[in-house]
């Protein structure tokens, strides 16, 4: 029955348990990469909740998260501008920082992110991101040193990722059925 349900929000594209194998093999590069408790997890709200939550399981118990909303999509499209970062901070003088991402699209907002930890000191960032779309970025946008998957250029949903704030929470990751996009959910602003 949820299967069917879900079937109906787009087709599937990640199962739960392709997601779950991805993410723990991320995990243990990243134990391999950095010394316990020598780095600090930065989740961008709200898309990376769910990935940012698993990948912390995955690394020493010594890791600091901190999270940062930043919105730069309105439906299905991105604005391309990153919104929120002027409002957010934090101590990251001379910190590794990871920065965690659930996709990468234009490139955008790892930019503007990047941009903002400068200013804020951090001396070293680097990037993880579940997705990334196959297509071109930003002249200059940061290349993540982990990547969980690439993925055609479409729009998808689930696993933190929604569509004008649905569909969050469900476990697969799913290409967002057409119907789905016309059926008049209205053109607020996604929180992703
Ligand atoms: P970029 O700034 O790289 O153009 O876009 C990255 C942000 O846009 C991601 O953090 C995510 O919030 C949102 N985004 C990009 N593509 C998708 C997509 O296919 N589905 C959803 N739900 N959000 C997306
Ligand atoms: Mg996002």
């Amino acid at each position: 029955m949820r299967e069917k349900l879900e079937s109906e929000i787009g087709d599937l594209l990640l199962s739960e348990g392709v997601i779950r194998e991805r993410v723990r093999a991320l995990g243990a590069e990243i134990r391999n990469a950095y010394a316990p408790g020598s780095f600090v997890l930065l989740g961008l709200l709200n898309g990376s909740l769910l990935f940012t939550a698993d990948l912390l399981r995955e690394v020493p118990p010594e890791t600091e998260v901190v999270f940062w909303r930043v919105k730069s999509y309105r439906g299905t499209n991105s604005t391309g501008v990153c919104e929120g970062l002027e409002a957010e901070g934090g101590d990251f003088t001379g910190r590794a920082v990871l920065v965690v991402d659930d996709i990468l699209d234009s490139g955008c907002t790892l930019q503007a992110v990047d941009k903002r930890l400068r200013i804020l000191g951090a001396s070293s960032v680097e990037h993880c991101v579940l997705l990334a779309k196959r297509r071109p970025r930003l002249p200059g946008s940061p290349l993540p040193r982990w990547i969980g998957f690439e993925i055609p250029d479409r729009f998808v949903v689930g696993y933190g990722l929604d569509y004008n704030g649905r569909y969050r929470g469900l476990r697969s990751i799913r290409v967002l059925a057409e119907g789905r996009m016309a059926a008049g959910l209205g053109n607020r602003r996604t929180e992703s």
